[in-house]
């Protein structure tokens, strides 16, 4: 942690002393990548550190330059971020790949480790996700920082990404979901009905649908639809929806004031959902506070970002949880709740590679084949986009 701060610092402060430019071809070629020793004692380049001596690696740098300022973050608050005191919080790694997480203490990036053939798909992919995200500026899908890798001397490499948190949110995360689309093994082994908002629920853990006005449903399901595109032109396939869920008013499974609505009573409620007229819950930003904003700059309006929407969960008869598995039959009474919703594609780092492919072949000895994450990209952005028109719909 301390190798990766004092490197993103130097990295950092290398590139914002350099005139900002075009970007060419070059910058993105995957040969692209700056080395430089840090000895302790420090050196003509580098300052003194109280870490052994480490090699660290910069991948494209003038790209992700252009990345922050696409994404309104000023080089001067990314190094505060990440490198100043007590800046880094290790997270229990919420994922099953077995890589590691750090929040900045802001809470508005994310750091993860990665694989060598994670760190190559990026680089590879670097100019099309580039454009991407220029040309749509309210992309779900993840925001990069940066890429480099750390080699303490005689250690293995580290190599790891930088992007942005998705629930750097003025609201309390309540739920968090991370979706596929698929079913098998898509459970949490925590479900219960007081989740603390700090576990990641899954697929099937899911018993809401939300409800979003006309306007705000057309725009995430088309944007979903470019981006899926895009995914899956570039041959990548087991990536998420990662939701997080704010309730505005009550929260289920706490007893004050649960408003539990009949069929009826719901679709009358209908209309006056989602206007953005109920008050916000403080902590909130006001007008003035984004005005203040570093780098005079507000941040881009962002689709995933405190999307306000109308939670429901049917409570069937049959007490099933899972929205994937509910068969719709016997429901007959729904509980709705007023939400901000705040979510983004995450985890694109996977091409439907040799290991993928004998995953699908081995689980599908056991599972049914359109069940399992693993299925080619074309399959999964289809699948993956039906599960999301079933959980994001419509008013009315
Ligand atoms: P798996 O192998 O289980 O798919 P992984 O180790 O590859 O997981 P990710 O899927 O990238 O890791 O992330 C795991 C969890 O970390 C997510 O479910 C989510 O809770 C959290 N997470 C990942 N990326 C972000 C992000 N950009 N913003 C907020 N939370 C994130």
């Amino acid at each position: 942690m301390l190798n990766l701060q004092v490197g993103i610092r130097h990295a950092v402060g290398k590139l914002a002393a350099k005139p900002m430019r075009a970007l060419q071809r070059a910058d993105f070629d995957p040969a692209e990548k700056f080395s430089t020793r840090f000895p302790p004692a420090g050196s003509k380049l580098t300052p003194p550190h109280q870490s052994s001596e480490f090699r660290w690696k910069d991948y494209c740098p003038m790209v992700f330059r252009h990345m922050m300022e696409l994404f309104a973050v000023s080089p001067a608050d990314y190094m505060l971020a990440i490198c100043g005191d007590d800046a880094l919080r290790g997270l229990s790694s919420p994922g099953k790949s077995g890589s590691f997480f750090y929040l900045t203490q802001d809470e508005r990036f994310m750091i993860k480790t990665v694989k060598k053939s994670e760190v190559k798909l990026l680089i590879r992919m670097l100019p099309s996700y580039y454009k991407h995200v220029r040309r749509y500026k309210s992309s779900l899908i993840t925001r990069f920082y940066g890429v480099h890798s750390v080699k303490p001397n005689g250690g293995q490499k580290v190599r790891f990404i930088v992007m942005g948190n998705l629930f750097c949110a003025e609201h309390r995360i309540h739920r968090r979901y991370d979706l596929k689309g698929s079913s098998y093994g898509r459970k949490s082994d925590k479900y219960g009905e007081d989740t603390d908002g700090e576990t990641t629920l899954k697929d099937l853990d899911l018993n809401f649908v939300f409800r979003m006005k006309q306007s705000r449903h057309k725009q995430f399901h088309e944007q979903l639809r470019r981006d899926c595109a895009f995914l899956e032109s570039e041959g990548i396939m087991d990536y998420s929806l990662l939701v997080g869920v704010h309730f505005r008013d009550d929260i289920p499974g706490s007893k004050v004031g649960l408003s539990t609505l009949t069929t009826s009573d719901l679709s009358a409620n209908m209309a006056s959902t989602c206007q953005g007229s109920v008050s916000m819950p403080k902590p909130c930003l006001s007008a003035k506070d984004l005005e203040k904003m570093p780098y005079n700059r507000k941040p881009l309006a962002r689709l995933g970002t405190r999307l306000p929407a109308r939670a429901e969960r049917r409570m069937s008869s049959s007490k099933t949880n899972s929205f994937i598995s509910s068969s719709g039959g016997s429901e007959n009474r729904v509980e709705a709740y007023d939400v901000l919703l705040y979510f983004g594609v995450i985890d694109i780092l996977r091409d439907y590679d040799i290991s993928k492919k004998l995953e699908h072949a081995y689980k599908s000895l056991q599972a049914d084949p359109g069940s399992i994450s693993a299925v080619d990209p074309r399959l999964y952005s289809q699948r993956f986009r039906d599960f999301m028109s079933r959980v994001f719909v419509k008013e009315g």
